[in-house]
């Protein structure tokens, strides 16, 4: 095989994985490889995780897909050639919309994706396959959260402040995030408050990160699952109680507090524990540690900040709003040294959710339905604003339609893998084998490649150039490392070459920093504003949006004069407490937790094939409490059955206390196996953001020759 180009002298970049985006050199190594050298910036402070470490391997991976492939009237996947794939989707396109109209078509994006590919997946499926249908594998990761935070500070940016910040704070109150094991670098800005005892993990399972609290460093509220609202509002009770409200913020710049405050009354501790599991002390504890942190009462500051645990239920908005109300009693949002924000998991997170892929937004995070956003967008792609179809529909409504009588008979994927991460998997897998004609855009076979009609190899990470947005909005330079393989096509040219195909009014743009230009004047006085930033720029100095113009240095804190709503003021909303949407019941007195491990990234399809992360059918396992392990017969190692109203899953057991009696625990990723943990999962969602109830459902759990 030729020798592919890489450069002599080293290339700094970011990590592919998660969304703290460590930076990162990759260097030619001696046996003609590159290597992996973590680079010092405030966020990984030259630290990375084993993911990090070995991300070159990646770049090598044996089973690497470097032609397009179709499948033959036997069902089989075969080598073709881009000109009889394109072929084959066009044709796919033409009598799909020809029979059904412009929505016979739809696109499934991914948190994965440059800001570029991001920004040009939008315009592609909105301008040159003209469907409302796009939604994207965010829906699943913190969407919860995005519409929370859009609701009470009228902008999203998953931490609006420096994420070295959390490092002179007295307390640090993590709701249902486990970073020691998803992002570790990121745990170096908790050792502050650690030291002064004031780390607060909300989490029902003693996970990583709330072992980080042991030993006099914080305290580990372990509630029941599905009751984290609960406990917020008991909290926010306990604060009322100690005096500990910050009066002149709340009066200042806070709307709606009254309402929010009276709903916290019924909430006094001891019922707190009764619904919660959570001992009456302990919150009593947490809301003092918190108060006595807070600005107002002369602490060093304080910071609550979510992850999926709290947002990924069925009413997850309403779990995030309790969190932010919390962080509003105290004076914390909008306030340097102290505020609220929410650790965005997948690698351009926030950026994926900023430029278009959202069913509901176009591009500068604005609202697909805001009649000015609309005509702005549509001069910069150079059509008529009534050419831009109108919202589609979220993730799970959308895959839930596919081949279905008036739904989606042609999908396209990119940057997902939805076969494994979707909730009720099997199901959805079920939809995707029910398409004329699914598309998957990859680099390797992950499980929904597999079954995909047409597959379209494309480069990774190190492969192309591009920009990510990391967790705390920074936008952040991922440069070309080395040529992508020969066969593989960027997804920026392909989009480009099949809207020509398909006749689009309009050409698109192939080169990374022409799209960006592009996103810059799309985004220009929308709520997430790239105009000022460039590639050049911020390959020197990454900047925070917004950031509007060349002169403007960028925003790393956001609200401290003003929050972004109408009015100014953040909005204190009522949070309705509601319980688990997949309730326990005769024959399933257990609720599935999942969630993630250190060496594995969300779905696997890519840490999998890591040989240095281990084996895929390493990071399956069940956490089963001793009590649990004692009812039913099950010893460290043996298989234990769990099954839900939707599927079953078999894993070797491990014992441990660190899951409640009531609760097993399983991580998520699945590539590679042959089992995936989603297929248990409840797809019911969040009325407001559509995010699917990933972290709690109902199962019965036996030893696996009983079951
Ligand atoms: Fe850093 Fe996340 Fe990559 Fe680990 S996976 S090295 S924490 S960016």
């Amino acid at each position: 095989a030729p020798q592919r180009r890489t450069s002599a002298t080293g290339t700094d970049t970011h990590c592919p994985y998660c969304a703290l985006q460590c930076a990162m050199r990759l260097e030619p190594a001696d046996d003609g490889r590159l290597a992996v050298q973590p680079r010092d910036f405030p966020t990984n402070q030259g630290g990375l995780c084993q993911k990090g470490w070995t991300a070159a391997e990646l770049l090598a991976v044996r089973d690497r897909i470097t032609t397009p492939m179709v499948r033959d009237a036997g069902g089989e996947l075969r080598a073709a050639t881009w000109q009889e794939a394109y072929e084959r989707i066009v044709s796919a396109i033409r009598a799909a919309q020809r029979a059904d109209g412009p929505d016979a078509v739809a696109v499934f994006g991914g948190g994965g994706l440059t800001n570029e590919k991001a920004y040009s997946l939008g315009k592609f499926a909105r301008v040159a396959l003209g469907t409302a249908l796009i939604d994207y594998n965010g829906r699943f990761c913190m969407s919860s959260a995005a519409a929370a935070g859009n609701r009470a500070f009228g902008l999203d940016r998953g931490l609006p402040f420096p994420l070295a910040d959390l490092g002179g704070a007295d307390a640090v109150l993590l709701v249902g995030s486990n970073p020691a094991e998803t992002m570790p670098p990121m745990t170096r800005h908790l050792a502050g408050a650690r030291q002064r005892g004031g780390l607060i993990v909300i989490d029902p399972r003693h996970s990583a990160t709330a072992a980080l609290t042991d030993d006099g460093a914080g305290l580990h509220l372990q509630p029941l699952p599905g009751t984290d609202v609960v406990l917020l509002l008991g909290l926010l009770h306990a604060v009322i109680a100690a005096s500990g409200t910050d009066d002149d913020y709340l009066a200042a710049r806070v709307e709606g507090w009254d309402a929010v405050a009276a709903a916290s009354t019924c909430w006094w501790p001891e019922r707190t524990q009764q619904a919660t599991g959570v001992p009456a002390g302990q919150i009593r504890e947490a809301a003092e540690l918190l108060v006595a942190a807070a600005p107002h009462r002369g602490g060093a500051g304080a910071y609550v900040i979510s992850g999926r645990g709290a947002e990924q239920h069925a009413h997850g908005t309403d779990t995030v709003t309790a969190a932010i109300n919390l962080a509003l009693a105290l004076g914390l949002p909008g306030r340097v040294g102290s505020g609220y924000g929410c650790l965005t998991g997948q690698g351009n997170g926030q950026g994926g959710r900023e430029h278009g892929q959202k069913c509901d937004q176009l591009p500068g995070y604005r609202s697909i339905t805001d009649a000015q956003a609309r005509a702005h967008v549509a001069k910069v792609w150079g059509v008529d604003p009534d050419a831009i179809p109108g919202p589609g529909r979220p993730a799970v409504e959308l895959l839930d339609s596919l081949g279905r009588p008036g739904g989606p008979r042609v999908l396209f994927v990119h940057g997902a893998n939805p076969a494994v991460s979707a909730p009720d998997a099997g199901a959805v897998r079920e939809r995707l084998g029910s398409l004329d004609l699914l598309v998957v855009a990859d680099f390797v076979p992950s499980a929904t490649a597999r079954l995909a009609d047409v597959v379209l190899p494309v480069p990774q990470w190190a492969e192309e150039d591009g920009t990510m947005t990391s967790l705390e909005g920074r936008i952040l330079r991922r440069a070309r490392a080395t040529d992508p393989p020969d066969g593989v096509r960027d997804e920026l040219v392909i989009w480009a070459q099949l809207a020509e195909l398909l006749g689009a009014p309009v050409k698109f743009a192939t080169d990374p920093v022409e799209v960006f230009a592009e996103l810059g004047r799309a985004s220009a006085g929308g709520r997430a504003d790239y105009a000022g930033a460039d590639h050049e720029r911020v390959a020197r100095e990454p900047v925070y949006w917004p950031c509007p113009d060349r002169e403007h240095s960028g925003t790393p804190r956001m609200f401290l004069d003003r929050f972004a709503t109408p009015s100014g003021r953040a909005l204190a909303v009522v949070p309705s407490v509601v319980g688990v949407d997949d309730d326990l019941r005769e024959g399933a007195r257990t609720y599935l937790l999942t969630g993630r491990v250190l060496r594995q990234y969300q779905s696997g399809a890519q840490t999998a094939r890591v040989a240095a992360l281990g084996r895929p059918s390493e990071h399956r396992f069940a956490e089963v409490h001793p009590l649990t392990a004692h009812r039913i017969g099950v010893e460290d190692g043996t298989p234990v059955r769990i099954t839900s109203a939707r599927g079953s899953f078999v894993a070797p057991t491990r014992v441990t206390t660190a899951v409640r009696p009531d609760c097993v625990f399983v991580p998520f990723h699945g590539d590679g196996d042959d089992q995936f943990c989603n297929d248990l999962t409840n797809p019911a969602t969040d009325p407001v953001s559509g995010m699917p109830e990933f972290k709690v459902c109902a199962v019965d759990v036996s030893a696996a020759e009983h079951g």
